[in-house]
Parts: C-alpha cells; structure tokens; sequence
C-alpha cells in the first residue's frame, strides 16, 4: 500500500520528478485529457453561460444546504431509502460495517467512489473480515497494486499499459500481453462473477437531486449499473454537499462534468436511482442506505471564503489543466485528493497541521480556474490557506520554514516597487553582477541562492534580466518618434 503522506510532499514531489516513466505516463494522459476538454468545450456556444449557472446553482444550494438536505432525505425516504450520518470518516466506516453485519455480509463490490476512499473504507471492510472489491477498472488496477488513486477520475492514471500487463500476469497469472483488449476483457470476467456473488453493493454518488429523492451516479463502464442492481443491498455514501434543487438542474451539469473530465459530451451510463424496487420484477435494490458524510464539509461551509470548495463537482480538470500536477502526479499529495482541488480540500479535512506544504504546491498560474466548470477560484482559496499558515505559525515555525526569509524579501520588494529610483538602482546592480551566475544565456541551478531561490532554480532555469529593460526601451522609442 502506498503509505506517503501530505507531510512529506516536498520530497514525494522530488522522488515523483526522478520518475521519468511516470512523468511520461502523466504527460500523454494530462494533455489529451485536456484537448478533448477544450475541444468539447468549444462544441457548446454557451459553454460560459452553463459555467456561470452551474456556479449560482452550487452557490444557492451551498447556502441553503439544511433546506435542500431535507427535501432530498424526505423524497427519498418515501420511496423506500434509508439515511445515516456521519460526523466523519470512521462513524461513515462504522455504519457501513455494521450494515454489512446485520446482513451476514461477507462479499461487496464497490463502484468507484473519492468519498469512500476518502473515509478509507475498503480498511475497515478488510478489518472486519469483509471482502471488498473494486469494479472500476481502473481502481480494479490500484487495488491489485496495492496503491491509492492519483487522479480523482482516472485512478490509474500513473500507470503505463506495460505496468498494467506486467501486474496483470503476476496477480491474474494470464500470460504476458500488451493487448489492451485481452486485459480488459480478463478483468471483466474476472469481475463479471464477483458481481453474481455479492452480497452488498457500494457506490458514491454525483448528485442527489433535492426534488425527487434521486441518486444520480455516471460511469463508463457499466460497473456501477452491476453495483447498484444486481446485490440486494446497496448502499450509497455521499458527500453532504453533492445535493442539487431540481432534476432539470442536472442537464447543466451533466453537460458540464463529462465536457471537463474527458472531454466526453456524455458518460456511456448515467444512473438515476429513486428510492428501492417497488415491484419483485422491478431492477434495483431491494434495501437502499444513504450514509451523507460530514467530514469536516460543515467547517467549510462556515467560512465565506472556504465554502466555495464545495461546490467541486470532482471532474479532474484542473488537476489535468495543472503545471504541477503534470509533473508529479497523484501521490505526492499524500492524499485521496490531488492537484489544485486537492491543495485546498486535503488541508480542510485534514487540518493545516500535517497538510502545511499543499497549499505551496501551486504556481498560483490560474489554469485550474479557467477550466473549472463551476468557477471555483482556487488560486484566492490557496492563498487564504496560506495566509491561515502564516497566521497560526509561531515565529519559530516560520523561521524553521524560511518564511521570515520571505517576509524580509518582500518588505523589501514592497519598498523597492514605491521607489522607482530604488528599483531601477537594484535592477542596474543586477544586470552588472548576473554574469556571475548566466551560463548559456540562463540562469541553471545556483546553489549558492538561498531559500526558495535555490529551490526555484534547483527545477528550472531562471531568465537574465535583459540588458535593456522595458522602461529603457520605452524611453528610448519615445525619444525617436
Ligand atoms: S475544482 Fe473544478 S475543475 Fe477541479 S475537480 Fe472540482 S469542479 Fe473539477
């Protein structure tokens, strides 16, 4: 199992960067995920406008969440589901381990769900004697490898088809090959009967849509359409903020998260699940428990400035879209969480003690805002996170940390930038000593840099200020017309 942690994420991100077959595996997936978005995007002359509305809708049921919580637990306990809270992770863990129990359940096939990865429930299933499996084929992929997910949409995303058809061979003990149909179709059969035995079945859930009682869950692969129908029990563990008002809001949304995921005009299935089967020849379950998971969501919500994190509806497109999460990948992050909505979630559920170094994991470029289909403006929730760091940090925190480097650094580009003689003195000064340090026309690692200037050029190279600089060049042109 895969045992990295936030708290290390400097150094994860450094052993991820010496990987160059994961950085190939994260190159080609991250940019033709982000092609088909764009693509998909511009297919819909009013793609602004369903972003724009996506967000008022998440916004109006953000602040009124208790009204819309109720509505959606009343409509769909008159068609037969069963609710439970839970205040975090464990008691989500605890109700669904006692459900099986109750049930003498012993074998439960799960769809693929962040919220139970992030209550870590397939541990306490196993811990309780229970066999999980994951039907996702990707999750299907990190469960043999004994791994976590890396990408909130393609939990394998790291991983190179070579990789597949090499743990393949060892776990499924099928002859080595890189035919991907052959692999496909060996963890279809392979699943195919684990579905047949099952006794419960476990999914996440998209949306629950307030008006109806409706579960809406999308996929593509059919998987979840086994895990919600063929067990008798199902049981659906959901993150409180996923509800939305009407059915109808769903058309925004449903053209908006396959769009952005990948680049899809529509997942190939779209579950609509209202309540338990009605009729013994009806599908569906017979018992349906709905476990609405807390998890700290409550404390965002408090806040004017967090609260906009629940409005994600997990599409994956800023991580794709993300100039860090390119290089590093899922793991890194030490949590279930990854990329730019991860640096702003996993120090919420997580406390910003053991989560200080994800907020920093950002460029603060803005591309995680431009293809957000709900207009979350990660980069402010990153920097109010960072603020709340230095905030709570004690000045010998901040030291340990070389953030009073950074304080003095800059109070004194602050004063530079109100003394234009000064800036251009230092600007000057720089231009004349650079040559110490520019090899090829760039600045490469200088280990004589301190702080994060050595950590900057330790990963890139630095530009040489130009000999002439834009202000000389400005008056130089004015002075000729
Ligand atoms: S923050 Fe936006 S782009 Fe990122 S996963 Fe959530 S909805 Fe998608």
């Amino acid at each position: 199992m895969n045992h990295v942690t936030s708290e290390t994420f400097d150094e994860n991100a450094k052993a991820a960067l010496a990987d160059s077959q994961l950085r190939g595996a994260l190159r080609n997936a991250t940019s033709l995920f982000g092609k088909r978005r764009l693509a998909a995007a511009q297919g819909l002359t009013n793609w602004e406008d369903l972003r724009t509305q996506a967000r008022a809708i998440k916004d109006d049921v953000l602040l009124h969440l208790d009204q819309y919580l109720e509505n959606f637990v009343s409509q769909a306990e008159a068609r037969g589901a069963k609710f439970h809270w839970a205040r975090d992770g464990a008691e989500a863990n605890a109700i669904i381990c006692r459900l099986a129990a109750e049930r003498n359940a012993r074998s439960i096939v799960k769809s693929k769900s962040m919220t139970t990865e992030e209550t870590h429930l397939n541990v306490a299933l196993e811990a309780a004697g229970i066999q999980v499996i994951e039907t996702d084929l990707g999750e299907y992929i990190i469960q043999l490898a004994e791994e976590t997910p890396s990408h909130i949409i393609v939990p394998a995303i790291h991983k190179t088809k070579r990789q597949i058809a090499e743990l393949f061979t060892q776990e499924l003990g099928i002859p080595p090959t890189d035919d991907v149909a052959k692999l496909t179709s060996t963890a279809r059969a392979t699943l195919r009967d684990r579905f047949a035995a099952a006794d419960i079945g476990i999914s996440g859930v998209n949306f629950g849509v307030a008006e109806t009682g409706t579960i809406v869950i999308l996929e593509n692969e059919g998987n979840i359409r086994l895990t919600t129908s063929l067990p008798r029990f199902h049981i659906a563990v959901m993150g409180i903020e996923k509800v939305v008002p009407r059915f109808a809001d769903l058309d925004i949304f449903l053209k908006l998260l396959p769009r952005s995921g990948t680049g899809q005009r529509l997942t190939t299935y779209q579950s609509f699940i209202t309540g338990t089967k009605q009729n013994a020849f009806d599908d569906g379950p017979e018992e349906l428990h709905v476990v609405m998971l807390d998890n700290g969501r409550s404390r965002m919500l408090a806040h004017p400035v967090t609260r906009q994190s629940l409005a994600c509806i997990r599409c994956g497109a800023c991580l794709n879209a993300c100039p860090v999460y390119q290089q590093i990948g899922g793991h890194a992050y030490g949590s279930v969480y990854p990329g730019p909505i991860g640096a702003v979630i996993t120090p919420q559920l997580m406390g910003l003690e053991k989560t200080q170094q994800l907020p920093y994991a950002s460029s603060l470029c803005g591309a995680c805002r431009e293809v957000c289909p709900v207009k979350i403006d990660i980069p402010r929730l990153l920097l109010h996170l960072r603020g709340e760091i230095t905030e709570k940090s004690s000045p010998e925190v901040q030291q340990a940390k070389g953030r009073t480097m950074e304080r003095f650094a800059f109070k004194m580009w602050r004063l530079m930038m109100l003394r234009p003689w000064a800036y251009n003195l230092s600007a000057r000064v720089g231009r004349l000593f650079q040559g110490l340090v520019v090899k090829d026309g760039k600045i490469g690692r200088v280990k004589s840099f301190v702080g994060p200037l050595a950590a900057w050029t330790s990963g890139r190279d630095l530009r040489p200020l130009d000999q002439k600089s834009f202000r000389d060049k400005w008056a130089s042109d004015q002075g000729k017309s």
